[in-house]
């Protein structure tokens, strides 16, 4: 590595089945530093919101969905949607507004188009990174447009960067037990590389922790490397721990991923992903306590403020859903490392 060569699917393999967590993080440590890492640790001031919950889609590991008929559905029209993102505004500052919803049946492509540009002229300075690939490729069944022109449609009003959720995992196999109403890969794929190539940055993840094998694991993460290889849009890599509460996993026993687990997943994107800069530690879904290591297992960032956030959550996460700047610049501290306050496009805006 050392050496700059570049890790195959076997190196990969070989990582994960390593028991040596240490030295996955020294090494996963030394890769973040010998491609220009310092000892910066990113966050960003971020409000997460979900217009609604509505979802067509039903993937197994979700226990965010609802439709529409249930009690607890909600779907927030855009002039409301402003309103509550406003009322927060008070209360914290943000800059950068982090929205996914359910891929709802009842909406159509103006619904999307008038929430972009609503937010925007309500809040001209606040980065709005929204919709996933999925959603952007509902919007084309809704709308009979191509990802091309709904992208240039929602960027042209306002759409600052996409985030990276819907990318679970791209195996066949596993997308056809957990997620069987979701978009084929190639789709996800086609969709980032569009916004790349139209200049709008994008995010991307991994949901780890259930049927998925190490194999597939790599292959993910390889797959994302050639895209980056491609286009080079890609801002981060987040990767995402499976919470099986109120899922149907939680009923056939299945438990969260272990500290280790989670730990060596980080390293091995760092490893793996050397062509995405930054590789984020999502203290969320992980605790800020596993977070603070993780920074010495090659993450860089500890995602954001996070003022609201619901999916995780309605999966089971335990943490608190709002961390105070303060509190932050404290645990980057203690981890050893320089807390630097970023946007979305990771320009610094102050350093502590
Ligand atoms: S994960 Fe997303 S697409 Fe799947 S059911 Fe939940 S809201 Fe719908």
């Amino acid at each position: 590595m050392e050496a700059g060569e570049r890790m195959d699917f076997e190196d990969g393999l070989a990582i994960l089945e390593s028991d040596d967590l240490l030295a996955l993080g020294e090494l996963a440590d030394l890769a973040r530093r010998v491609r220009g890492g310092t000892d910066e640790v990113y966050f960003v001031q971020n409000l997460y919101v979900n217009q609604t919950n509505v979802c067509r889609v039903k993937c197994k590991f979700c226990a965010f969905a609802a439709t529409q008929r249930q009690p607890h559905a909600y779907t927030f029209t855009a002039e409301e949607l402003v309103e509550d993102v406003l009322r927060q505004r008070e209360v914290t500052g943000f800059t950068e507004l982090h929205m996914v919803n359910g891929e709802s049946p009842h909406v159509d492509f103006a619904f999307y188009r008038d929430t972009i540009t609503a937010l925007h002229e309500a809040l001209p300075d606040v980065h709005l990174k929204c919709y996933t690939a999925s959603e952007i490729h509902h919007m084309t069944t809704l709308s009979g447009l191509t990802h091309e022109e709904v992208l240039r449609e929602l960027r042209d009003r306002g759409l600052g960067s996409l985030p990276g959720g819907g990318a679970e995992v791209f195996a066949e196999r596993v997308r056809r037990l957990v997620a069987p109403g979701k978009e084929h890969p190639d789709i996800w794929f086609h969709v980032h590389d569009t916004a790349h190539r139209l200049g709008i940055p994008t995010h991307c993840t991994i949901l780890y922790g259930h049927v998925e094998t190490y194999e597939e694991r790599v292959d993910h993460l390889i797959r994302l490397r050639e895209q980056q290889d491609r286009t080079g849009g890609f801002l981060a890599f987040i990767p995402l721990a499976f919470h099986p509460e109120n899922t149907v996993f939680e009923r056939r026993g299945w438990r969260h991923t272990t500290g280790a687990d989670d730990l060596k997943m980080l390293a091995i994107s760092r490893l793996m992903l050397d062509n995405i800069p930054n590789i984020k530690a999502y203290w969320i879904m992980m605790g800020m306590p596993l977070a603070a290591v993780a920074l010495h297992f090659g993450a860089n960032d500890v995602q954001g403020t996070v003022v609201r956030e619901e999916i995780f959550h309605a999966a089971g996460a335990r943490t608190e859903t709002e961390q105070k700047v303060e509190e932050l610049v404290h645990f980057v501290r203690e981890a050893g490392r320089i807390p630097v306050q970023r946007d979305t496009l990771y320009n610094e805006l102050r350093r502590w």
